[in-house]
C-alpha cells in the first residue's frame, strides 16, 4: 500500500525533491496507523449500509439466452474506469446484477491516473464525491480517514492522484462490481432478439463475443473519438512528437528542449514532469493572449445545472455548452506553480503552432512570432470526437446522429469541433443519422465527454457522478422494464402468492358476531 508521502500528496507544506515527481509532507499523522483494521472496518460498515439501503431488493430480470443457448448479460459496460465502476454499482443496486465491466487496461490500470495522469493531485476538490454514490461511508473522505487519520484529511488540500487509484480499487471491492481485465472490445454489431453482440479478445488473445441487451460506452476521453494533434505535428516521426496522453520516455528529456502545444492542466502537468526529468528548457506555447485561467467546470457545479441542462432544448444547451467547452479547461495553481519554480520554464501566449518541420534530429515549429527549433513536442491538445477511428464503433459509425445533424446553430455560435459530439437520446442512447438504417444501436448508452453536449458533464467527470450515473441508469432499467413489459404482465396477472394465511380463529371463517349480539 501506498503511504500518502509515497502518493505525493498536495498537502499544507510541500517540497519538491530535485528531479522527482515527489512531494514530502508535514501534516501530523500523514502515514497509516492501523490501516487495515481502520480499512476492513470500513469495508464493513460501508457492506452493512448497502444492506440496510438495498429496498426495493426484489429480482426483476429474468437471463435472456443469446445464441448457442449461451448466457446474455442483461448489461454490459465497456470500460471499468471510475464511471464503469460507479454504473454497475448503480446499476447492482437497482438489482440488475447480470452484469459485466470489461477493460482493455490491467488490473489498477484503468483510466489515466497511474499512467498518464501526470499531475501529483487531482484537479477537482477534495470534497467532490463521486463514485460512492452518496452512500457516506463509501466516500473518498471516509478512506481516507480510515487509511490516514482525520487529522490527515483536514490538513489535505487536493486528493493525490494514485490515492484516488487506490481508493477506485476498494469501491470496486467493497461494492463487488465484476470486472474482466485485459479485455478489448473490438466490434460491435447486432444479434439475433434484439441483443448485442460484442467481439472481444481476452488478456490470453482468445476471441471471443459477448452478448447483452444493452451496452455501455464508458470507454474515457477518447471513447469516441481520439486524442488529438495538429496533423503536421501528427506527421513527425514518433521519435520527436507526442500527445500528453501517450507513453513518454521523460528520462530521454534531460538535457533537451522541449515545446509543448497548449496551456492547459494537462500540458502544463507534461511540461512540469519534463522540467523535473532534467530539460534543459520548457517551453508552453498557448493560442491565446491570457491563458485560460478561469475554470468553467466550477462554476457549472452546482445541483441545477448538473441535473437539469439535459432537460433544455437544443438552443440551450448548446449556448452554455459552446461557451464553456469553448473555454477548455483551465489549470490549477499547483500546476503552475510546479512549472513556475523552475527558471528554465517559458511560456509563449499568442502562439500558436502554425506548421512544423524537422530539422535533422530537431523539430522547427512556426509561430506567428517566429520559428523555434525543439528537441521534442508535446502536444497538450485534447481530444476529437472521431467515430470512424474506434474500431469497435466503425461498423455503424456513418450512422450516428451528431449535433450536426439535429441542430444548426446562429452563424455567431458555429462550433465544428462541437458539432461532431454525439446527439443522445433521453437516455443517454445513440441515436441514428437515417432511422429505420441501424435501429438497433438504441441500445448502446454513451458515458463519456461525448456524452457531454447533450447532457453537460456526465461522464468523463467526477463533479457530475452523483447526478448523471443515476440518470443514465433509470434510462437504463427503463428500457430493461419497457423491454419486459408483457411478461411482467402475464406475471402480475398469474401473481397467485398470499399475503396472509387464514388459520384456523376460536370461531369459525365467515361467522362474524352480528351487529346486535
Ligand atoms: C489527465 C487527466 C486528468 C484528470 N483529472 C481530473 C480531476 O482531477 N478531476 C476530475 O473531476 N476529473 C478529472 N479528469 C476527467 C475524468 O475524471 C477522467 O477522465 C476519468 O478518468 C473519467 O473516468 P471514465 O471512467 O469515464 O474514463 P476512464 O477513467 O478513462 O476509463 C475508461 C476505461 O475504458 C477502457 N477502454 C477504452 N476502450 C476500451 C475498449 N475498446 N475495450 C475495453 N476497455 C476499453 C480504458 O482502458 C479505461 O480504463 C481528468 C482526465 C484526464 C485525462
Amino acid at each position: 500500500m501506498l503511504s500518502i508521502r509515497e502518493a505525493g500528496a498536495g498537502v499544507a507544506d510541500w517540497r519538491r525533491r530535485p528531479g522527482r515527481n515527489r512531494v514530502t509532507c508535514k501534516m501530523g499523522s500523514n502515514e497509516e496507523s492501523t490501516p487495515r483494521e481502520e480499512l476492513a472496518a470500513l469495508t464493513a460498515q460501508a457492506r452493512r449500509d448497502l444492506a440496510r439501503i438495498a429496498h426495493p431488493a426484489m429480482p426483476w430480470l429474468e437471463p435472456r439466452l443469446g445464441p448457442h443457448g449461451k448466457p446474455a448479460f442483461d448489461v454490459l459496460i465497456l470500460g471499468a474506469g471510475q464511471s464503469g465502476l460507479g454504473i454497475v454499482f448503480a446499476l447492482q443496486r437497482a438489482q440488475v446484477k447480470n452484469v459485466l465491466a470489461i477493460d482493455k487496461a490491467p488490473y489498477g490500470r484503468e483510466g489515466p491516473w497511474s499512467s498518464y495522469a501526470r499531475m501529483r493531485t487531482l484537479r477537482s476538490p477534495k470534497d467532490y464525491t463521486g463514485p460512492d454514490l452518496d452512500v457516506p461511508s463509501l466516500t473518498y473522505q471516509a478512506w481516507h480517514e480510515a487509511r490516514f487519520g482525520l487529522e490527515s484529511w483536514t490538513a489535505l488540500q487536493s486528493i493525490p492522484t494514485p490515492l484516488w487509484a487506490s481508493y477506485l480499487l476498494w469501491v470496486r471491492e467493497t461494492t463487488a462490481v465484476p470486472v474482466r481485465n485485459g479485455c478489448e472490445a473490438l466490434d460491435i454489431a447486432p444479434a439475433v432478439d434484439d441483443l448485442i453482440a460484442v467481439t472481444v479478445r481476452n488478456d490470453d488473445g482468445s476471441r471471443e463475443t459477448l452478448h447483452a441487451r444493452k451496452l455501455v460506452l464508458a470507454t474515457g476521453q477518447e471513447g469516441m473519438g481520439r486524442w488529438w494533434m495538429p496533423e503536421f505535428v501528427a506527421s513527425l516521426p514518433n521519435r520527436c512528437r507526442a500527445h500528453a496522453a501517450d507513453a513518454i520516455d521523460f528520462d530521454a528529456l534531460a538535457g533537451k528542449v522541449v515545446a509543448v502545444l497548449g496551456a492547459g492542466a494537462s500540458a502544463l502537468d507534461n511540461a512540469a514532469v519534463a522540467l523535473e526529468h532534467g530539460a534543459a528548457e520548457v517551453h508552453a506555447f498557448c493560442r491565446r493572449p491570457v491563458p485560460q485561467l478561469v475554470q468553467p467546470y466550477r462554476w457549472l457545479t452546482f445541483a441545477g445545472f448538473l441535473r437539469h441542462l439535459s432537460d433544455l432544448d437544443d438552443a440551450w444547451r448548446w449556448r452554455f455548452m459552446r461557451t464553456i467547452m469553448g473555454l477548455r479547461e483551465g489549470f490549477p495553481q499547483e500546476t503552475w506553480d510546479r512549472c513556475a519554480c523552475h527558471g528554465n520554464f517559458h511560456l509563449h501566449t499568442g502562439a500558436p503552432w502554425l506548421s512544423a518541420r524537422t530539422l535533422g534530429e530537431r523539430v522547427e515549429v512556426e509561430t506567428p512570432q517566429g520559428p523555434f527549433v525543439a528537441d521534442f513536442l508535446i502536444c497538450g491538445t485534447g481530444v476529437d470526437i472521431d467515430f470512424a477511428h474506434r474500431p469497435e464503433l466503425r461498423g455503424f459509425a456513418a450512422n450516428i446522429a451528431t449535433w450536426a445533424d439535429r441542430y444548426t446553430p446562429a452563424p455567431d455560435l458555429r462550433d465544428d469541433r462541437l458539432a461532431r459530439f454525439p446527439y443522445l437520446g433521453r437516455d443517454f442512447e445513440l441515436l441514428e443519422k437515417v432511422p429505420g438504417t441501424t435501429p438497433w444501436i438504441g441500445n448502446i448508452h454513451v458515458f463519456a465527454i461525448a456524452s457531454t453536449m447533450s447532457f453537460g458533464p456526465s461522464g468523463s467527470s467526477i463533479n457530475a457522478m452523483t447526478t448523471a450515473v443515476r440518470k443514465l441508469v433509470d434510462g437504463l432499467t427503463r428500457g430493461l422494464f419497457k423491454g419486459d413489459l408483457e411478461r411482467h404482465w402475464r406475471s402480475l396477472l398469474a401473481y397467485d402468492v398470499p399475503q396472509a394465511v387464514l388459520r384456523a380463529p376460536s370461531r369459525t371463517v365467515g361467522e362474524f358476531p352480528s351487529a346486535g349480539k
